[in-house]
């Protein structure tokens, strides 16, 4: 295609396994990312250009430079337990700086945006299988700074006529099948990685956060999607956009939860390897059980995940965790 997007943390997680994927499809994906969470040696796929989210005047340089058709907006603080802590630096960054994002968009006359949002937005509902029309009634302040930046979409919508593609992740797991790019936090607070460490001994036992909710083991209950195929959707929401299609939210997930006993158990089969673990209290924020159907995406824009099983998953995070790390 030749088109240029623009890619906010496309040096973290997610966003360097889109830009491989956007890459593959024949767009440049641009990175613009600040490097407090992400990673340079991540970015392989394309340009790099160092920046803030809150810094409109290096967001319009970038804009003008690249002329990008469209916008994917990873770029965030991403952990509940931080959130938690420090609800402050988690409505400026976020909700501050993707404001200030959209408006440099919409200055620039890109009108295509697909933004990351997540489950986190939904909060506690018992034993229902969320869709995109549960209330959103988040627990912590991730996910309230996520729904606050997609209510910032749709008047931006109703004022400017900026089109939006919005997801809201579940779990996601795995990893670039060649282990070109992974999963790596600086801290790590997630699931699978921490594991993982805690298998080969590169850290302390995992502790499992909390044994007495209401769940079958007691564990909590995630609905977790390989990485790429979650970076797939994103390739069909543009196309979706640039077909004219109108703005539209999707859920990201697969339908089946795991609970953390059930990834620990898994883990082990996959890698052959113990877990070393031990039980500790709940974390504050974290939801009992947060599972999705994927109808809406399967059906509207055809997303097919094919590579979320648990096995996988594990499996490919174990190759890049064998593999891969980034140093700078
Ligand atoms: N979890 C855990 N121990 C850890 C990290 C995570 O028991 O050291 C649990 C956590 O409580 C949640 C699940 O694993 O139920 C996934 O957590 P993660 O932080 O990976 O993702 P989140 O659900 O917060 O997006």
């Amino acid at each position: 295609t030749g088109k240029t997007i623009l890619v906010t943390g496309g040096a973290g997680y997610i966003g360097s396994h889109a830009c491989k994927a956007l890459a593959q499809a024949g767009y440049t994906p641009v990175t613009y990312d600040n490097l407090v969470t992400g990673w340079q040696d991540a970015v392989k796929f394309g340009p790099f250009e160092q920046g803030d989210l809150m810094d409109r005047a290096r967001l319009d340089e970038v804009f003008a430079k690249y002329q990008p058709t469209a916008v994917m907006h990873f770029a965030a603080l991403s952990q509940v337990g931080e959130a938690m802590a420090e609800p402050g630096r988690y409505w400026r960054n976020n909700v501050c700086g993707s404001l200030t994002l959209i408006e440099a968009t919409v200055a620039a006359g890109c009108m295509d945006f697909v933004f990351s949002s997540t489950c986190a937005t939904y909060g506690e509902h018992d034993n229902v299988v969320l869709d995109e029309n549960t209330p959103q009634e988040p627990l912590n302040a991730y996910g309230a700074s996520k729904r606050a930046i997609e209510e910032i979409l749709r008047d931006f919508e109703a004022a400017h006529g900026l089109r939006s593609v919005v997801f809201r992740y579940f779990n996601v797991a795995g990893a670039d099948p060649e282990a070109e790019v992974g999963e790596f936090h600086r801290p790590e607070t997630h699931l699978v990685p921490l594991m993982l460490d805690a298998i080969d001994g590169k850290r302390a036992a995992l502790t499992v956060f909390g044994t007495d909710y209401d769940t079958p083991d007691g564990t909590c209950i995630r609905d977790y999607v390989h990485v790429c195929d979650l970076v797939d959707a994103h390739i069909l929401g543009l196309n979706w956009l640039e077909q004219d299609k109108g703005s539209r939210v999707f859920n990201l997930g697969t339908g089946s939860g795991f609970s953390v006993m059930e990834v620990i158990a898994q883990s082990k089969a996959v890698t052959n390897r113990a877990v070393p673990h031990e039980i500790g209290p709940r974390r504050a924020g974290d939801a009992t059980r947060l599972v999705s159907g994927s109808t809406r995406a399967e059906e509207e824009l055809g997303w097919q995940p094919s590579r979320s099983t648990m096995d996988q998953m594990i499996a490919d995070a174990w190759r890049w965790h064998q593999s891969g790390h980034y140093e700078s």
